[in-house]
């Protein structure tokens, strides 16, 4: 169902800059292949590993979310691989969580964050073997080739100065609505992989300390939110030099993806743009479209490009 005209007056459809759009069209030789989802949501793969981060597909439109949310197989099945060896959440709202588990389900993967979102899982059926708790004071973990790290973060406050539905989830209710998705504490997820390391954000704020010593060759930043967080790129910037720049959770959320990206309202995409050519001169500043792959050399990052041809695994 295509979205109605108020939908699309209060949530503008984006057309990106071809600048900011690097493309090429063979992957070989990538470090690093990055699918966006939508939202905070990737695919990574490395080395012969893939992972989910905060993977949401099912975007209930804004009346659904009043009722029950439910996973949406369908979405899920075209839009993920058949098999994973992590999803993994940064933090526990439902744009970020509500696939999550269902996906670990389907793929045999492990499902990694707090325990809030560990509680979603129990709901989902998934065995204590196939769940991996990330306590307050983050956690490190290798998954095949990768090491992830879930470093201590802070969500945006993105709604009249404020985290939205904040606190801890313990049992989740039967048929979850949008609210029972508590934020359950904030993550940023760094990954290295091989030659290559990236850092994501995906809710506009940030513990500087929790940074220290780092470094991320790709950052996938997320934008919801990030005017009530001051200096919130120069200081991600200034703690992991990013050689490549990927903004992200940009997005309404409320319509299928086939329906095309819009912005949330108050992002301001054309404006992170120009504040991140500022900050950060010599990086790649790319703004994908959903389900594009972006492949990521591993001798200079710099060199990340989108490929020209979509693929539907990645
Ligand atoms: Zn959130």
């Amino acid at each position: 169902m295509s979205p109605s005209l108020l939908y699309r007056a209060v949530f503008p459809r984006f057309s990106p800059e071809a600048r900011f759009r690097p493309t090429t069209t063979s992957a070989a030789g990538a470090a690093l292949r990055i699918r966006w989802l939508g939202t905070a949501g990737y695919v990574l793969e490395a080395a012969g590993t893939t992972i989910a981060i905060d993977p949401f597909v099912t975007r209930p439109s804004l009346s659904h979310l009043l009722g029950p949310l439910h996973p949406d197989d369908v979405a899920i099945a075209w839009r993920l691989p058949a098999r994973l060896d992590a999803v993994l959440c940064g933090h526990s709202h439902f744009d970020h969580l509500l696939d999550a588990p269902r996906i670990a389900a389907r793929t045999g993967a492990l499902l990694v964050g707090s325990r809030s979102t560990l509680a979603f899982g129990r709901a989902e059926g998934l065995p204590a073997a196939r769940l991996v708790e990330v306590p307050p004071s983050g956690r490190t973990l290798r998954v095949g080739a990768l090491e992830v790290r879930f470093v201590p973060s802070l969500h945006g406050r993105i709604i009249f100065g404020r985290v939205p539905f904040s606190g801890e989830v313990t049992r989740p209710p039967a048929l979850p609505r949008a609210w029972h998705y508590r934020m359950g504490g904030a993550f940023g997820i760094l990954v290295r992989a091989p030659g290559v390391c990236l850092y994501h954000n995906g809710s506009a704020d940030l513990v500087d300390a929790e940074l220290a010593g780092e470094h991320a060759d790709v950052l996938l930043v997320g934008l919801a939110g990030r005017g009530s967080t001051r200096a919130y790129l120069a200081r991600l910037q200034r703690a992991l030099g990013p050689r490549v720049i990927v903004p992200t959770h940009h997005d309404a959320f409320f319509a299928p993806l086939e329906e095309g990206l819009r912005l949330l309202p108050g992002v301001d995409l054309p404006g992170f743009c120009a504040e991140a050519r500022g900050l950060a001169p010599l990086a790649t500043l790319v703004t994908p479209a959903y389900d594009e792959v972006l492949a990521v050399p591993a001798d200079d990052a710099r060199g990340a490009a989108l490929l020209a041809h979509t693929l539907t695994t990645c």
